[in-house]
């Protein structure tokens, strides 16, 4: 059997990987010139997690899990407001909870691809036809190529949808926030930090920096922003929001100016009432994104590919689509559901409301209110592989 998968993300190489160990051929075309090694620090359990455990690929995700052991949300004297004992995050989750760079979950899924795997960079998909028995697609490069199954693994912004399900205005639920992420180097910032990941917080607006293992430090902003543009300049966008702020801002932004590689885009989430259409699906978040305020899109983008895949392993084309739409739709609805809640509080729009978390936030490490921990991140622990 044959597939062919649309972008080497962590939803397409995670199926590539699943579907290879059952037997399958792959091809996967990615737009990317090479592998991306830019990102974000992601926490990973729940489906994911349970994946690879499942397919033996554990050891190498706790090799590449970064220690953080707190988050603290500062004002911008640097002065700590609350914080968050991920120690007891990973307890209230049975210790079943790592802490790894999107690029590291990139690199682990590829050096797992069997050898010779077919992985086209600098190469999408142009056109596809859908036949009875198989299904048809023209490559930016001329080529065509035909296969039992299609994939669109290609992001919330996803090309494949566009093709096969219409433009993304249909599908897109904004949740009126931005996100920006990049890393830099500044011994100054990385001394200061000592290892640690740090939150300014004021109303409409967060911006964390963390250190890396390597010395290296990353950044991740969040503000409130209603509009649904993405900036041509990213850099000149993040001196607009927070060129006015003190703390390590005034340094981050001019590294921001050098950096050719910010992740920015708005935070939405993708709602389809179907994933599948004939022999083309739909799965990562080009399907089902659950935005990072659930913060399970990785983990339900390699749990969706191992489901995919058990499934195909038992089922025709067909039969297993129709079902893994079954098995995944209510988990990923609950995610969803959780993620707009955090959407609620996530960036605090007024000091009222800041203090409020704060004060939450301190209160999950009293004794007797882990409990407080638990609830909320029950969303997270629910798993499709598990089911
Ligand atoms: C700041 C931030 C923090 C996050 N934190 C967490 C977290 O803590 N836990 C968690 O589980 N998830 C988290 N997420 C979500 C997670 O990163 C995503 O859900 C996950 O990366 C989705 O993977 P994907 O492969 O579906 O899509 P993507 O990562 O978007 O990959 C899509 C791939 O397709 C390629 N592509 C796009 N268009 C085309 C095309 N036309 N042709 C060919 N290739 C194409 C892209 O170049 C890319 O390689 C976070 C997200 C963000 C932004």
């Amino acid at each position: 059997m044959k597939a062919l998968i649309v972008g080497a993300g962590i939803a397409g190489l995670a199926t590539s990987k699943f579907l290879s160990d059952i037997g399958w051929d792959v091809t996967i075309v990615e737009k990317a010139h090479g592998p991306r090694t830019s990102g974000y620090m992601i926490d990973f359990a729940g489906s994911g997690y349970d994946a690879v455990e499942r397919a033996g690929l554990l050891p190498l995700f706790q090799a590449r899990h970064h220690n953080v052991e707190a988050v603290e949300y500062v004002d911008e004297t640097g002065k700590t407001r609350s914080l968050i004992d991920y120690n007891l995050t990973r307890e209230s989750m049975n210790g079943r909870l790592l802490a790894l760079l999107r690029g590291d979950i990139e690199a682990i899924l590829l050096e797992a691809q069997p050898k010779g795997a077919d992985i086209r960079y600098a190469t999408s998909v142009k056109e596809i036809v859908q036949h009875e028995d198989h299904v048809e697609a023209m490559l930016t490069d001329g080529s065509r190529m035909q296969a039992d199954l299609l994939v669109g693994a290609d992001g919330i912004h996803s090309h494949v949808r566009d093709l096969i399900f219409g433009p993304e205005e249909k599908y897109l639920r904004y949740l009126g926030y931005h996100v920006s992420a990049f890393m830099f180097d500044d011994d100054r910032i990385a001394a200061d930090l000592d290892g640690g990941f740090k939150i300014l917080t004021v109303p409409n607006r967060q911006f964390a920096i963390y250190a890396l293992d390597d010395g290296r430090l990353a950044s991740l902003d969040a503000h409130t922003d209603a509009s649904r543009e993405r900036p041509r300049d990213p850099a000149k966008k993040m001196r607009e929001v927070y060129g006015d702020l003190g703390w390590y801002l005034p340094r981050v932004l001019d590294h921001a100016d050098r950096c050719d590689d910010i992740y920015y885009d708005f935070i939405a989430q993708v709602e389809m009432d179907h994933w599948h259409e004939g022999r083309v699906l739909l799965l990562g978040d080009s399907a089902y994104a659950v935005s990072l305020l659930a913060g399970q899109g990785a983990s339900m983008a390699i749990g969706g590919a191992w489901v995919l895949a058990h499934l195909l392993e038992n089922a025709n084309v067909p039969e297993a689509l129709d079902a893994f739409e079954a098995r995944m739709r209510a988990d990923v609805l609950k995610k969803q559901a959780a993620g707009r809640k955090t959407a609620n509080w996530f960036v605090p729009p007024n000091e009222f409301q800041n203090v409020v978390r704060d004060l939450f936030l301190n209160a999950t490490r009293l004794p007797g209110l882990k409990g407080l921990l638990r609830n909320f991140f029950a969303p997270s622990l629910k798993s499709v592989v598990r089911e």
